[in-house]
């Protein structure tokens, strides 16, 4: 195994089990390395201190294991284990209302550069980086034996990093295209893994939608960035009058029209689908429309130096909303931009909140799901935060 050697004092955060080193710490290596390569990283006194892959980006290294360990089938198959351990505490395992969840979320689960989703018989991984990408047959074999899935599908081409030299295409690395439904508190959504965004269903909002719908009876809800209509098939649930859905995508819009329909038939709720600019539909929409609403935009900062226009662009899609809004209604906000922190997003809302010039109070303060956990070790895994507001 090839050896990279830290520069003098660059072992402190390996010591504090952060599970990336970067580029710039790195001093030596005694071989030629390629990206996915394993490797032992040493300190500048030659201790060993973790084993991980490398990458060619600023993370060089992400660790797999603090210990000189052999990283093969038996060893994927007991860090799987340790994760279906967490699912089964939160009650996530033969859970007779919810099918889906995350297993694998990456740092969270000691596991860098790895995301899988569960979807009943299915498995959806993502590796997001070339290491993890070249172990995908022994990690795919972990996951029929410890999980019992009957299928992976392997849908790697969106997150592999764009420079890196591997060529990737997605599909089966076990079994083969099955029906499967998707359900989450007991609401069923096509599966959508395929064709769908990331890997198929935003899962980390699922107790958020499970909020959303203890508020929801007689209100008239408007979902916003609705992608497959988790919130809107959350809101009927929960016994919305009306529920209108916004998305760019006439894919999801296809999806979210499918999925309500499933569930309730073409005409027991009033509900409307709309392919729309979010932020367009909501500086356009007329006042007092809606009593809920729920704006749910992709990551608007996708690295530190878009974070000053992420955050105008969140000021300005809540002040449109806050301004619109019923007397007496809730807005469910979220931010999932990593890069973004929870006192930033809350400064952008209070500025939003400012610039409509309502009166507005914070009801909840919201997060990803359990099933997302965060490495206390890596606090950059938390991402996803949510503000529930009153506004009077
Ligand atoms: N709330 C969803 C997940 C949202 S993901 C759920 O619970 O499943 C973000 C969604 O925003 C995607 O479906 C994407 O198609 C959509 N989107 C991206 N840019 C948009 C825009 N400018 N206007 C409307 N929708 C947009």
């Amino acid at each position: 195994m090839i050896e990279l050697k830290l520069k003098r004092g660059k072992e402190e955060s390996l010591l504090r089990r952060h599970p990336w080193v970067f580029s710039g710490a790195i001093d030596s290596s005694n071989g030629e390395v390629e990206e996915g390569d394993l490797v032992d990283v040493v300190s500048s006194d030659d201790k060993f201190l973790a084993r991980g892959i490398c990458a060619t980006g600023s993370i060089a290294v992400r660790v797999l294991s603090f210990e000189q360990v052999d990283i093969d089938e038996a060893w994927w198959m007991e860090r799987i284990s340790r994760a279906m351990d967490v699912r089964r505490a939160l009650g996530l395992i033969d859970n007779e209302t919810t099918n889906c969840y995350r297993l694998i979320h990456g740092e969270g689960d000691e596991l860098p550069g790895l995301v899988v989703d569960v979807y009943g018989k299915v498995a959806v991984m993502q590796a997001h980086a070339v290491g993890i990408y070249l172990m995908r047959a022994q990690i795919a074999q972990a996951l029929v034996d410890v999980v019992g899935v009957s299928a992976v599908y392997d849908k790697s081409s969106a997150t592999i990093p764009f420079q890196s030299e591997v060529k990737v295409t997605d599909g089966y690395i076990v079994g083969s295209s099955v029906e499967q439904i998707i359900v989450e508190n007991g609401v069923q959504l096509a599966a959508a893994w395929e064709g769908g965004q990331k890997t198929g269903f935003f899962i980390d909002q699922r107790d958020n939608r499970d909020l959303l719908r203890t508020y929801a009876k007689g209100r008239r809800v408007l979902n916003t960035f609705c992608y497959t209509g988790g919130f809107s098939l959350a809101a009927i649930a929960g016994g919305a009058v009306s529920v209108d859905s916004v998305d760019s995508s006439a894919r999801a819009i296809e999806l979210c029209t499918a999925n309500i329909e499933k569930n309730y038939g073409c005409c027991e709720v009033s509900h409307s689908e709309i392919t729309a600019d979010a932020l367009d539909f909501v500086r356009s929409m007329p006042d007092d429309a809606y009593d809920l609403i729920v704006l749910d935009p992709p990551a608007f900062a996708k690295h530190r130096a878009s974070i000053p226009n992420a955050l105008q662009a969140y000021k300005r899609l809540n002040a449109a909303a806050i301004k619109a809004a019923a007397a007496g209604s809730l807005l469910f906000t979220f931010s999932c931009s990593q890069a973004i922190s929870r006192e930033q997003f809350r400064m952008a809302v209070f500025s939003a909140a400012a610039i409509a010039g309502r009166d507005v109070r914070i009801l909840h303060f919201l997060s990803q799901a359990a099933d997302h956990p965060v490495n206390i070790y890596h606090p950059e895994g938390e991402y996803l935060k949510g503000l529930v507001l009153y506004i009077a």
